[in-house]
């Protein structure tokens, strides 16, 4: 039996428990930083299948690391595993977590034969906008010596490089005054006013930003009674651009739009966060053509993808690890359409049938890759002397 097929057995023997896994995360949604029952069931699978498993690494309670094998190219398997507030697992990391322990399990079978040093790393909060879990366990040493990362991505469809832009998130608060708003108004400093100002010049704007930037945020606070001048408002925005230079541009237009809320209002404005943004995404081609093989191999399929896709564009802080380790984040499909990521509708989509065919074929094919790479003389040691540079 060779190292492939050999992962494929140890696959078939956890199956059952990976896609239950899948199926228990989902129904236990936890947001980014608080996934303790996730990062517990992630341990314990881990554990149980005798990799050797740290839990709470890097300051971080819900990261953890598992490794298996002693060779000498070392690749690691993201996992994220936290939710969305109110929709659940509406971007599917139930099947992320899934896929990445199925993987990683498969992998570790076949670690020493392959010449491969399997890591499993579960990275927190991916959701959160700003220094998301990676972008922590990157600065905090925990891809230290990791040759290779990647990853696999729920999608609606298949896409082996999905547009994978910059972004920041930050909080925006104004303070004003209180006032009595019918018997004594010119006696208050209206901070609702200011976000209204701050919205109209980010609309203003937007005919001035490139066709790949984003700007979007919600209003947290917008005020306590209507009878009452809102003297303290709150939003939260997310600006993005193709890469973190383009990102910075449309940052200093969007302050200065908020900046114009306070000119006009009188209202004191305070900006916090966005001091670690998600990078753009860097795709190591070698390892996504090993891949895409792989993938097809377990079964799935690449179609030609829409005109629609051209249009999409996420972030993610897998593109910071890209940025330091070679990576790669294939999207894999679940046949979900008209429901797409961030929907209630796509949130069920993620347990099934279509989900758990995409968790079997992704975790194998990920297992396959990390195989292959190792197996491979030319591209183990061009990654290993890649990161000896
Ligand atoms: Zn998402
Ligand atoms: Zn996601």
């Amino acid at each position: 039996m060779n190292s492939k097929e050999g992962a494929r057995e140890r696959f078939k023997g956890i199956q059952k428990e990976i896609l239950s896994l899948s199926h228990r995360i989902h129904a236990n949604p936890e947001l980014g930083f608080e996934e303790e029952k996730a990062s517990h069931w992630l341990a314990e699978i881990l554990s149980d299948a005798g990799m050797d498993v740290k839990l709470g690494i890097c300051d971080l309670p819900t990261a953890f690391l598992a490794r298996a094998g002693t060779g000498p190219l070392h690749v690691a398997i993201c996992a994220e595993y936290d939710s969305l507030p109110e929709i659940g697992h509406a971007c599917g990391h139930n099947m992320i977590a899934a896929m990445a322990a199925g993987a990683g399990i498969a992998a570790a079978k076949a670690a020493d034969e392959a010449g491969l040093t399997v890591s499993v790393i579960g990275t927190p909060a991916e959701e959160v906008g700003n220094a998301g879990g990676k972008i922590l366990l990157l600065e905090r040493g925990a891809f230290a010596g990791v040759h290779a990362s990647m990853m696999v991505h729920p999608a609606p469809f298949e896409m082996l490089e999905m547009n994978i832009i910059a972004a920041a998130m930050f909080d925006v608060h104004y303070t004003g005054k209180e006032a009595h708003a019918a018997a004594f108004p010119e006696m208050g400093i209206n901070a609702a006013d200011a976000l209204t100002v701050a919205q109209t010049a980010i609309g203003l704007i937007r005919q001035h930003l490139r066709q790949s930037d984003r700007v979007h945020g919600i209003v947290t606070h917008g005020g306590d009674a209507p009878n009452v001048v809102p003297a303290h408002t709150s939003a939260k925005y997310i600006v993005r651009g193709a890469n973190l230079k383009d990102l910075e541009d449309v940052r200093a237009k969007v302050y200065r739009c908020f900046e114009a809320g306070a000119t006009a209002t009188g209202a004191k404005l305070e900006i916090g966060g966005g001091d670690k943004p998600y990078a753009e995404m860097r795709f190591d081609g070698e390892m996504n053509a090993i891949y895409k093989r792989n993938a097809i191999d377990a079964g799935r399929a690449f179609p030609e993808l829409s005109p629609m896709v051209a249009r999409v564009a996420a972030s993610t802080d897998m593109g910071n690890v890209s940025q330091a380790i070679p990576s790669i984040h294939p999207a894999i499909g679940i046949n979900s359409l008209p429901a797409a990521n961030h929907q209630p509708e796509f949130t069920a989509h993620c347990v099934t049938e279509d989900a758990d065919r995409a968790v079997r074929e992704g975790a194998l094919a990920m297992a396959w890759t990390a195989i292959e790479m190792a197996e491979s003389a030319s591209v183990r040691d061009r990654l290993i002397q890649n990161a000896a540079r």
